[in-house]
């Protein structure tokens, strides 16, 4: 069994249409997937829809979910949540609040780089967009096709992009522990995406990681290519602590990242206690 349960569409920061994402996760020979785009859950039709349509003898499990963003101070953070009820109104009225938050600050970062001098338009990091939730790899797109950097990496330094770079323009993010007990109030799964993705920025304290374990949080995404061993290890240490699940995953965003589908994966025995904890939605398909 080969499961990844992280991975984004262009319903985010992805390149690939949820359908696309699909494809290619059965072509990367996955048995599991699960749909995370950050703080929407609009690619779930579509991809639920491209699962139905394979062919007979092709298995795929999607798990739909989602990466919720979030914040500890002025620390950010992002939160996985699976198989969680999308109607379910309060946490549905959360994502709302992110998604539309995303447009005034991704318009905010546009206006910052152009007064350093790059010319993009908001108008382009639109297209670039489409109906994604707009994000900064969105931006960071548009500066490539600029020429101002040379990769969509490149863009996330403290020149630019990165959290506290000179273009990085704050947006409404949640606090963690209420957003572990949305995540459960609609039957949903917790699990701290990277906590441990130093190359990000600051990450939250064991003490946080601790806290959000009491509130209800299932597990930790320990194999990330954001993780060097050292930060696994620790990582691991800290799950068996305080009796959290762990994950590993891809964290796969298509042509906008080199990383690829199934580079990392989650123990079979794990998803399947992610799943027996679950009563928002099932996995479909497979
Ligand atoms: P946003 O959600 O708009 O704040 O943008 C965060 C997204 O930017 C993350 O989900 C990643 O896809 C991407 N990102 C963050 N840090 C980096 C980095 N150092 N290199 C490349 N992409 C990054
Ligand atoms: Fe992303
Ligand atoms: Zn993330
Ligand atoms: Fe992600």
């Amino acid at each position: 069994m080969r499961i990844d349960l992280h991975a984004h569409s262009n319903a985010s920061d992805g390149t690939d249409s949820p359908a696309e994402l699909v494809a290619a996760a059965v072509a990367a020979g996955l048995d599991v997937v699960a749909l995370t785009d950050h703080d929407t859950v609009a690619g779930h039709t579509e991809a639920a829809d491209a699962v139905h349509a394979l062919p007979a003898g092709t298995r795929l499990t999607l798990v739909p979910g989602a990466e919720l963003s979030c914040v500890v101070g002025d620390v950010s953070m992002h939160l996985l949540a699976y198989l969680f009820d999308p109607a379910e109104p309060a946490f549905a009225a959360e994502r709302e609040l992110v998604r539309t938050d995303r447009f005034r600050r991704g318009r905010a970062i546009v206006e910052r780089c152009r007064e350093l001098g790059a010319d993009i338009s908001w108008e382009q990091v639109e297209r670039i967009a489409g109906a994604g939730s707009v994000g900064r790899p969105h931006i960071a797109s548009a500066l490539v096709e600029a020429g101002v950097v040379a990769t969509v990496s490149d863009a996330f330094t403290a020149d630019w992009l990165a959290n506290g770079g000179r273009a990085d323009v704050r947006k409404h993010e949640t606090d963690p522990v209420t957003a572990v007990r949305l995540v459960r109030a609609a039957g949903g799964v917790p699990v701290f995406a990277h906590p441990g993705a130093v190359k990000r920025g600051r990450t939250v304290s064991d003490q946080v990681i601790a806290d959000l374990a009491a509130a209800g949080l299932a597990g930790l995404e320990v194999d990330h290519i954001d993780h060097d061993e050292a930060a696994r290890d620790h990582l691991r240490g800290l799950a068996a602590e305080l009796g959290l699940l762990t994950t590993g995953s891809s964290d796969y965003h298509g042509a906008r990242k080199t990383v690829r589908l199934g580079e990392h994966t989650t123990d079979p025995a794990v998803y399947e206690a992610l799943v027996g904890q679950a009563t928002g939605a099932k996995p479909i398909g497979g």
